[in-house]
């Protein structure tokens, strides 16, 4: 097998299940139980809020455990506008965000708040000058994600941060969950009150996610129950979930020199595939090591996965979230791209474990296919 759809998600490394294992057989009582076992449970927690907020460099108490980043980005988005909806009604966002943020918005829209799509350049960016021309008395966030699921731009948030410096109530959210151990980001630099990632994007297992919250931001809860976790998500805690995604987090900062490889198999997929007339590179040049996007003209992209998919390789169209709803991608479309390239675009999504042997692999049976099967030129 030849999985090349870690956008998507990432295979759970060993240790990290067995981590979750253990933790989940060893420290099962409800850490909010006062007996012992439950003392023990909450233990860990805390070392794993403790390991994660080192790793972030954020402080203990700024890590929510979340399900997930779809959680996480629903509660700091509704979060924050309805902890600050008395003051505006305003909130800036991009044309290019995960369906998670890009579904909120328009649910809020329909709530009475006015939402300004920020559209990227043909390299798939924003600028923070848009956010500067934008931004107005009566808005309450910006939400702008740092690494483009499907196409790997990165955005920059340091200067967006920079210029939110001067409007200070604006709070700033940043989607991470593709940028997180790809492409390095001080939070605490770059002005970010409310940061997501998830657990199962860096070989931890489905189910755990982390939000950053900064210490003193005000939330709403989207639901009601206990205390746990600064009230934002009520709900008896994953202490394992929370031990696993600790450890694949660390792990995945331990082995950031080895990104430099993974550009490097990324550049040569990018320069091989580009010999074939009919592909365009849609990624842009400055972007995450791990993703490449790419438009096979005239070819139904279904069609190509399903043939890679018969060799035992996986690849995903666009993104995986939305690859089922719609035929063409509204993230190369906001980009400005034509539809021959936003209706046939393929994502590859590399992993710290792809080998080069998988990627010369790869290309073999990419020419099979593109000459045998789709007769594509050949
Ligand atoms: N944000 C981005 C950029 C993503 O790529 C994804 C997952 O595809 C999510 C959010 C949602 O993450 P989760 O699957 O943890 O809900």
């Amino acid at each position: 097998m030849i999985y090349l759809d870690n956008s998507a998600t990432t295979k759970p490394w060993k240790s990290v299940l067995e981590t979750y294992t253990q933790v989940s057989e060893k420290y099962f009582a409800n850490p909010s139980s006062l007996h012992p076992l439950g003392a023990e449970a909450e233990r860990l927690l805390m070392q794993a809020r403790k390991q994660t907020a080192e790793l972030l460099k954020v402080a203990p108490e700024e890590v929510i455990f979340t399900s997930g980043a779809t959680e996480g980005n629903n509660i700091a988005i509704q979060g924050a506008v309805n902890a600050n909806k008395g003051r505006g009604r305003h909130i800036i966002t991009t044309a290019i965000e995960h369906p998670s943020v890009l579904r909120t918005m328009n649910h809020l829209e329909e709530r009475g708040f006015e939402v300004t799509y920020l559209f990227p350049d043909k390299e798939g960016r924003v600028k923070a000058s848009q956010v500067a021309e934008k931004v107005r008395k009566d808005t309450i966030l910006v939400s702008v994600m740092h690494v483009n699921n499907e196409t790997g731009s990165i955005q920059p948030i340091k200067e967006i941060g920079k210029v939110l410096t001067n409007h200070s109530k604006v709070l700033f959210h940043v989607d991470n969950v593709q940028g997180i151990g790809k492409v390095p980001l001080n939070i605490k630099n770059a002005g970010i009150d409310l940061l997501t990632i998830s657990g199962h994007k860096f070989h931890g297992v489905k189910g755990s996610g982390v939000l950053f919250a900064k210490r003193n931001i005000n939330l709403v809860p989207l639901y009601f129950g206990g205390t746990q976790e600064r009230a934002l998500r009520a709900g008896t805690e994953s202490t394992a979930g929370a031990a696993a995604l600790a450890k694949a987090l660390r792990m995945t900062l331990d082995r950031e020199p080895e990104n430099r490889n993974m550009k490097n198999r990324l550049e040569k997929l990018a320069s091989e595939l580009s010999k074939y007339n009919e592909i365009i590179i849609n990624s842009p040049v400055l972007r995450a090591p791990h993703i490449l996007n790419f438009s096979v003209i005239g070819r139904k992209p279904e069609s190509i996965v399903s043939a890679l998919a018969e060799k035992n390789i996986y690849v995903s169209t666009t993104s995986a979230c939305s690859s089922k709803d719609s035929e063409e991608s509204i993230v190369l479309k906001a980009m400005g791209l034509p539809e021959e390239r936003t209706t046939s675009s393929l994502r590859i999504s590399l992993s710290l474990d792809t080998t080069d042997k998988e990627i010369s692999d790869f290309l073999k049976s990419w020419k099979e296919i593109y000459y045998e099967v789709l007769k594509v030129g050949g």
